[in-house]
């Protein structure tokens, strides 16, 4: 999955980032309205998490605009205290969730999940694929009941590809989920988390279609 952090507090913004990455996040950060506006334009993103009160354009600006160009991103934006007019106005502008500043991680990466779940158009806490189960929430995968460890990128790869059952997903659409900004792409690093997802999940789950992509079929009609 990959998410947008528009945060000027540079203590707060690489804090995110950090622990966004460690729950298996892709994150591109900046730190201003109008590098937003320019990620936005160029980069397809699953979340953003926006600040309000930012340098250059603020965001409740960015979030007009982006939705009066129809894109549909999620949206939890940041607010300070007591400042419950920034609150009432992000809602009314097109914000799906907020939080509160000072807030705590884990609390953050389940409202982001909830909010994944919510655009995807799941609503079970648990996504469920015959004899597989993976809960966002906690990050846990297990095949008959039984607990399988992933890797962060592994199970995000996973997450992708559950969410979307029956839609196949190019190697660089899985890349972006992987990797944010100034991240190193290893090559074949797709080809290699997929290797390992079918070594420990079954080789007959995830399909390849050589030369367009990865999916995950449905099962018995249903997802
Ligand atoms: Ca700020």
């Amino acid at each position: 999955m990959r998410i947008l952090l528009v945060e000027d507090d540079t203590l707060l913004g690489d804090g995110v980032r950090v622990g966004l990455k460690q729950a298996g996040f892709a994150i591109d950060w900046v730190q201003d309205g109008l590098a937003a506006k320019l990620a936005l334009e160029t980069e397809p993103y699953a979340l953003m998490v926006l600040d309000i009160g930012l340098p250059k354009l603020s965001g409740l600006d960015v979030l007009k605009w982006l939705r009066e160009r129809h894109l549909n991103v999620p949206v939890l934006i940041l607010t300070a205290r007591d400042t419950v007019a920034d609150r009432v106005a992000g809602l009314n502008a097109g914000a799906d969730d907020y939080l509160i500043k000072p807030f705590d991680l884990d609390e953050l990466i389940a409202r982001l999940n909830a909010l994944l779940r919510r655009s995807a158009g799941q609503v079970a806490l648990i996504l469920q694929h015959g004899e597989i189960e993976l809960t966002p929430s906690t990050h846990q995968v297990s095949k008959n009941g039984q607990a399988i460890e992933l890797s962060a990128r592994e199970f995000t790869l996973l997450h992708e590809l559950l969410l979307h059952v029956g839609r196949v997903q190019s190697r660089e659409q899985l890349e972006q989920h992987l990797y944010g900004w100034g991240e190193e792409v290893e090559s074949n690093s797709v080809e290699v988390h997929i290797h390992h997802l079918r070594k420990k999940l079954g080789v007959e789950l995830i399909r390849t279609l050589r030369g367009v992509g990865y999916v995950i079929d449905k099962v018995d009609g249903k997802s």
